[in-house]
């Protein structure tokens, strides 16, 4: 049965429909997406400082060292030696950290000592197993001094040397290959205190420091000295606290590289990691 209706009751109910219309606009209205209603919300609130976007965490590496600088490391060749006990002493008292370029042959006798030094925190690097002038020798040679310096290292302190510092200095070639080829980034000096020449505190100490005790040491530097005599020990201890007192910070070889955020490159020579 079809139902028809009045014209009284069809003007009635098209009202009711408009207000029914009316009443559900502004649900209509607050039920905007999310992102257009904080957008809303943003124009009409300008003086409000949008927060900044959330960034997926990363975990930050801790700092290797709180300090700024400047940096400096401190070197020391052709240990262990009966003296070297006594600059560990002092560098554990004071917080230092050094680098040690041992000979595998001093290793092998002295293993008490450079298990102490790997386990103060400080750095072993090869020297080589017998102090031979590696520019001279084969190339079998070559590859023996290092591997069985290498060895006593490892045998003695479980840490693998980072680093190679050839005695002398002395390179050609042939030894910067093995070096690449073992692995070695070659390790030189920018501040050579010339201990072994002068048996001398103040002259070892007028390398580093000028005629007012002023440092005249550089951010980055790598100095050399030798832990085999007395005045060596006696300057590195003077040095120690003078460049600590004008605000360095001492770090070995391989912190040194990540400060600079450097990647060693095995077979390269580095004299220093000045700016
Ligand atoms: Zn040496």
């Amino acid at each position: 049965m079809k139902r028809t209706y009045s014209i009284h009751t069809r003007i009635l109910l098209f009202f009711i429909a408009c207000a029914l219309l009316l009443t559900a606009l502004p649900a209509y209205s607050a039920a905007l997406p999310p992102a257009q209603e904080a957008q809303a919300a943003l124009e009409s609130r300008p003086s409000i400082p949008q927060k900044p976007r959330p960034v997926a965490p990363i975990t930050p590496l801790p700092p290797l060292v709180s300090s700024t600088g400047p940096f400096v490391a401190l070197t020391f060749d052709d240990g262990p030696s009966p003296h070297t006990e006594r600059l560990l002493n002092a560098l554990a008292a004071r917080n230092v950290p050094a680098t040690f370029y041992v000979l595998g042959s001093q290793v092998n006798q002295r293993s008490h000592i450079a298990a102490r030094i790997v386990a103060e925190g400080h750095e072993l690097g090869n020297h080589t197993q017998n102090h031979r002038d590696l520019s001279r020798q084969s190339a079998a040679n070559i590859r023996n001094e290092m591997t069985w310096a290498r060895n006593a290292i490892l045998n003695t302190t479980d840490q693998r040397p980072a680093t190679l510092r050839p005695p002398y200095g002395a390179l050609n070639r042939t030894v910067q290959n093995i070096a690449r080829e073992m692995g070695y980034p070659i390790i030189l000096w920018s501040i050579d205190t010339r201990d072994w020449e002068r048996r001398n505190v103040q002259a070892i100490l007028s390398h580093m420091f000028d005629r007012n005790g002023r440092p005249t040491v550089r951010c980055g530097d790598i100095i050399l000295m030798h832990d085999v005599y007395p005045t060596t020990i006696d300057a590195a201890i003077i040095t120690v606290d003078r460049l600590l007192a004008a605000g360095y910070t001492f770090v070995t070889v391989s912190e040194l590289f990540q400060i600079r955020q450097i990647e060693p490159v095995p077979g390269q020579i580095y004299n220093h990691l000045r700016r």
